[in-house]
């Protein structure tokens, strides 16, 4: 079913040079499923010799061109998406209706990119002098490194790959080790839809030992990451040292804050269920839910209810609505949290424990009673804990909402128009979403402020991020 995962290098499918390997894991089970090729540094250079001859190839082919090869790769996807899906809940362990939607969403945003570069207009700006016209070109940034994560093994890749073939770049991407196969089938999808060979690289193995070595090569004139904020700013200082474009797209810890005039029980019912999506190791999940005194009671006793409800199982499994944490380091990353918390006086509310010893389950967990010291009222959690406490005022939310050094995603709910106005206009944060659930469409801006990142991996902006303006003045001879 599951199947041994191979690098991608100048248009063939093969073998790491020296075949080392890794093993993959499914997290319901603990059990083997498969290994994925480890590249050698000399399998680095291949596909970087490679990614220069692809930009030069496919940053010739018109946008028009490239749109049609690309829509034909959406196409191939939607096609294969049981099997595809099926890979990713093996090897990230999340529900099978939620990695079908992962990737038809994937689709869609191949669709959009490769019909936005066609768009991709430069301008026309009026000349001092008669016979002069000065014109902006947009042109492609060169060949691009992508380092992608496990928790989206498709979305995280898509954005940064149809950004980059849209514009006219060729690409390396440095997939998830621990979700391999579904990023390779979704590179199956451009190869087989003609994208020539060259323009995409796929490559495995220690993360860090390629990032060093790719960031600083004179060939990768872009670096685009999503991970956590720690490695972002070390690739990002590596890229600056080497003056590389950067996208990035790290860590948050979204506060999301419910005013008491708000449908206090459709707004715990919608926010919950995101809560718990994908294991809550999401980027954007919601996190510090802040709730204003008088609504206080009323949420934390449905947001519970509904914590009881979530059913966690085999992501395979008919009705399972929650699956397992994604590898093994994140259960001793929760249960260290929730110990420091409860220490400091915490009170779970549901939840708290792993389930079993078979997977890496963890029960839906909320917690009252915190208070700013705990860790996990400051580091992100990255799984399934929402932490919700009182506030008084508008101003005492805007301040716990900004405390962090993160500002990614951020939610709020209310009826008051003016209320809305003014909390969108008051969080430090890339995006907000009131009174329901819009972010991450592809036509939409995607990224932070702050400790979060730079960049955005959606809307127009993701298209600039990888083209260059080129100023041209010509005068009449
Ligand atoms: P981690 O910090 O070790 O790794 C995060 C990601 O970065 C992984 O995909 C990893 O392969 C990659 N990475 C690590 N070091 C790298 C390097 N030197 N060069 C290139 N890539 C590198 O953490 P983890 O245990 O895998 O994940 C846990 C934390 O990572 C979470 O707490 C969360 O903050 C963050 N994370 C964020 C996202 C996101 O969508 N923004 C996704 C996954 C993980």
């Amino acid at each position: 079913m599951y199947r041994d995962v191979q690098l991608h290098i100048a248009g063939q499918w093969r073998a790491a040079e020296g075949g080392r390997t890794l093993p993959v894991l499914n997290p319901a089970t603990e059990e083997e499923i498969g290994t994925v090729a480890h590249a050698a540094r000399s399998d680095l250079d291949a596909a970087l010799e490679a990614a220069a001859g692809g930009f030069k190839t496919w940053s010739k082919v018109s946008a028009y061109d490239r749109a049609k090869v690309m829509r034909k790769a959406a196409d191939l996807l939607r096609e294969r998406v049981a099997d595809i899906a099926r890979l990713m809940t093996l090897e990230q362990g999340k529900p099978l209706p939620e990695a079908r939607m992962e990737t038809l969403a994937a689709a869609d945003i191949i669709d959009w990119f490769a019909e936005e570069a066609r768009r991709a207009y430069g301008r026309v700006i009026p000349a001092r002098a008669a016979g002069v016209y000065q014109l902006v070109i947009k042109e492609p940034v060169g060949p691009v490194a992508a380092f992608t994560p496990w928790n989206f093994p498709i979305n995280q890749v898509v954005r940064k790959l149809s950004g980059a073939l849209a514009a006219g770049c060729s690409i390396i991407v440095k997939a998830p080790e621990e979700t391999p196969a579904s990023p390779a089938e979704l590179i199956r999808c451009f190869v087989d839809a003609g994208v020539p060979a060259g323009v995409i690289g796929l490559v495995y193995g220690v993360p860090a030992e390629i990032s060093e070595y790719l960031i600083p090569h004179p060939t990768i004139r872009k670096v685009t990451f999503t991970g956590s904020t720690p490695v972002g700013k070390k690739l990002a200082a590596l890229a600056g040292a080497h003056m590389k474009r950067v996208t990035m797209e790290l860590g948050g810890h979204s506060p999301v804050i419910v005013f008491e005039d708000a449908d206090i029980d459709a707004a715990a019912k919608q926010i919950a269920g995101a809560k718990f999506r994908n294991a809550g190791q999401v980027c954007v999940s919601p996190t510090r839910f802040m709730v204003q005194e008088k609504a206080y009671d009323q949420f934390v006793d449905r947001f519970v209810a509904y914590a009881k409800t979530v059913r966690v199982g085999n992501g395979l499994e008919e009705g399972t609505q929650m699956g397992p944490l994604a590898n093994e380091r994140r259960v001793p990353a929760i249960e260290a949290l929730l110990a420091d918390a409860q220490q400091k006086g915490a009170e779970v509310r549901t939840g708290g424990n792993r389930i079993g010893n078979k997977g890496y389950f963890f029960e839906p967990t909320v917690v009252t009673g915190v208070s700013r010291e705990m860790r996990m009222m400051n580091e992100e959690p990255f799984g399934p804990l929402a932490m919700i406490f009182p506030f008084a005022d508008f101003d005492e939310a805007v301040a716990e909402a900004n405390r962090l050094p993160y500002g990614l995603a951020s939610y709020a709910y209310t009826r008051s128009a003016k209320t809305a106005n003014a909390i969108a206009a008051s969080v430090e944060a890339g995006m907000m979403t009131i009174n329901h659930l819009g972010l991450a469409l592809p036509e939409v801006p995607f990224g932070g402020v702050k400790d979060s990142g730079f960049g955005s991996e959606g809307g127009t902006e993701a298209i600039e991020a990888y083209l260059n303006p080129k100023f041209v003045s010509q005068a009449g001879l």
